[in-house]
C-alpha cells in the first residue's frame, strides 16, 4: 500500500496541531454552475461552509492562522465590496458572520496577539477577514504572484492598504519552494517537514495551499478554494483503491458508473466560473486528488459542505482524524443522496421567483456592467434548462430602479442539457426584466 512517503513527503517527527474554525458561509444558496460542471439535474444549487484553520507548531509554540474568513463589518470593506454586496444583499444573497475567526479564537481561549503569522490562501473577501484585528506583531504571508494592489492606491481594489501597512508582509516566491510532494512544487515552511506550502494556482493567481503533519506519518491538507466540491477531485483509481465507494452509494447512482471510473465526475466550469485560470485551476486539482487518494492525508477545503457535522471543530483539534475514522466518513459523502450539489430545493416547487433569485444570487456573474461607476448592463449565467424565458417585471438593484432590454442579439447559448446564457442587458432607469421561468417545471 503506498504510503506518503511515495509522495515524496520528507520523514520528520515533527508535527503542527491544526483546529478548523468554520466561520460561517452563505445564508443563501449558490448556483453550482458556477462553481462546477456538469450540474446534475435537481442540483443546481448548493451551500458552502467557510473554513479557516488555526495551526500550532508544537515544536516552537508559533501560532498561525490559514485564512480568516470574512470580516463581520461591511463598512470595514474597500468602496468595491462594499458596493457588491450591497448589490448582493438586495439579489437575496447574504453572507452571515455571527462570530469572526478574532472572536471565536478569543473564545476558544487563544488570544489573537499570539497569532504570530496569518496565511492568506488567496485574496478573496472570504478568506482575508480582518487583519486589523491582530497586532502588527502578525506577519502576513501570502502567495506567489498574488495581485498586491489595495485601496486607496487603486480605487477598485478589493484589498484594503490596511492589510499590509504596519506589519510584516511576506509575498512567497516561487524560488522558494524548492521541493516536490506529489506533484505539487512545495516550501518547507518550519524547515522541519511539519508544514508545507503547495505552490496551488488556477482560482486565482497566487493561490497556495497548506499541508500539515499532524502526526509523524499523517497530514491534513488545507485545499482553500482549489476545488468546491469533492467531486472535482473524486474519484481517482487510487481513491477506489483504498477507499472503496459503498455498496448503497453505487446502486443509487448507478448511471453515474461511479465504481468504473477513474476520473473525477465533476469539473471546472469550461466557461466563466469562480475559476480565473479554468487550465491551472485543472493542474492543481488534479495534482490535489493524488494526495487525496493517499489513505494519510485528509483533505480539507474551505468549502466542501459534507464536512460540519463529521469533523471536530475548534476549540477541537483534527490531528487524529484517522484514529477517529472521519477520512472513511467523509471521502464518498459527496455522493450521499442530498449531498450530490448538496440540496434539492429548486427541484419541485420552481416559482418564477425562486428562479429569479438563483439567477442573481451569484452577482459575480454580474460582471462587464459598469462604466465608472455606472450600471450599464448585466451579464447573467442562467441555471435553468434551455426554455429560459424573459419577461418584464418590476425589479430593483439597489435603492435604483432599472429596465433591463434584453439584446437577444448578444445572448450566448453555452451547450448541454444545462444550458447557461451570459447576456449584456441596456439598463434604463425606471423599469426592470426578470429572467426565469414563469411557471413550475
Ligand atoms: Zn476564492
Ligand atoms: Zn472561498
Amino acid at each position: 500500500m503506498p504510503s506518503s512517503l511515495d509522495l515524496g513527503i520528507p520523514s520528520s517527527q515533527s508535527i503542527a496541531t491544526v483546529k478548523a474554525i468554520n466561520v460561517g458561509g452563505p445564508s443563501t444558496l449558490l448556483p453550482a454552475a458556477f462553481f462546477l460542471e456538469p450540474v446534475r439535474p435537481g442540483y443546481e444549487t448548493m451551500t458552502a461552509p467557510v473554513y479557516a484553520f488555526f495551526i500550532e507548531h508544537s515544536a516552537t509554540g508559533k501560532r498561525l492562522m490559514f485564512d480568516l474568513g470574512m470580516r463581520k463589518d461591511q463598512e470595514g470593506f474597500p468602496p468595491a465590496i462594499q458596493q457588491m454586496l450591497t448589490t448582493w444583499r438586495d439579489l437575496g444573497f447574504g453572507i452571515v458572520v455571527d462570530k469572526d475567526v478574532p472572536e471565536k479564537l478569543q473564545e476558544g481561549g487563544v488570544d489573537p496577539a499570539t497569532i504570530n503569522a496569518v496565511i492568506w490562501s488567496h485574496s478573496h473577501l472570504d478568506h482575508t477577514g480582518d487583519m486589523s484585528k491582530f497586532p502588527s506583531t502578525t506577519e502576513l504571508v501570502i502567495g506567489p504572484g498574488m495581485d498586491t494592489r489595495t485601496f486607496p492606491t487603486t480605487p477598485e481594489s478589493l484589498l484594503l492598504e490596511s492589510d499590509f501597512v504596519g506589519r510584516k508582509v511576506t509575498q512567497l516566491s516561487l524560488d522558494n519552494f524548492v521541493l516536490t510532494i506529489g506533484d505539487y512544487d512545495a516550501l518547507d515552511y518550519f524547515s522541519d517537514g511539519s508544514l508545507y506550502i503547495l505552490n496551488s494556482p488556477g482560482h486565482q493567481s497566487g493561490h497556495i495551499t497548506v499541508l500539515a503533519r499532524v502526526t509523524p506519518t499523517t497530514f491534513v491538507l488545507l485545499g482553500g478554494d482549489s476545488c468546491h466540491h469533492m467531486g472535482q477531485i473524486r474519484p481517482t483509481a487510487d481513491l477506489h483503491n483504498h477507499f472503496p465507494c459503498p455498496g448503497r452509494i453505487l446502486e443509487s447512482l448507478e448511471d453515474l458508473s461511479v465504481s468504473s471510473r477513474t476520473t473525477p465526475l465533476l469539473s471546472v466550469p469550461s466557461g466563466q466560473s469562480a475559476y480565473a485560470d479554468p487550465k491551472i485551476a485543472t493542474e492543481t486539482i488534479t495534482k490535489l486528488g493524488k494526495l487525496d487518494a493517499s489513505p494519510d492525508i485528509l483533505v480539507l477545503i474551505a468549502h466542501d459542505c459534507t464536512v460540519p457535522g463529521v469533523i471536530d471543530e475548534f476549540p477541537e483539534s483534527v490531528n487524529d482524524w484517522k484514529a477517529k475514522g472521519w477520512k472513511e466518513k467523509l471521502t464518498w459523502a459527496f455522493l450521499e443522496k442530498d449531498n450530490v450539489v448538496s440540496t434539492r430545493v429548486l427541484t419541485a416547487e420552481r416559482s418564477r421567483l425562486r428562479i429569479v433569485t438563483t439567477l442573481l444570487i451569484s452577482p459575480l456573474m454580474l460582471d462587464k456592467v459598469r462604466k465608472g461607476n455606472q450600471i450599464i448592463g448585466l451579464g447573467i449565467r442562467t441555471l435553468t434548462p434551455v426554455s429560459v424565458t424573459l419577461s418584464f417585471q418590476p425589479f430593483t438593484i439597489g435603492r435604483r430602479d432599472f429596465t433591463f432590454f434584453p439584446s437577444s442579439s448578444r445572448l450566448r447559448w453555452a451547450k448541454g442539457v444545462y444550458n447557461s446564457f451570459l447576456g449584456s442587458f441596456r439598463v434604463l432607469p425606471g423599469s426592470t426584466i426578470v429572467l426565469g421561468r414563469p411557471y413550475t417545471i
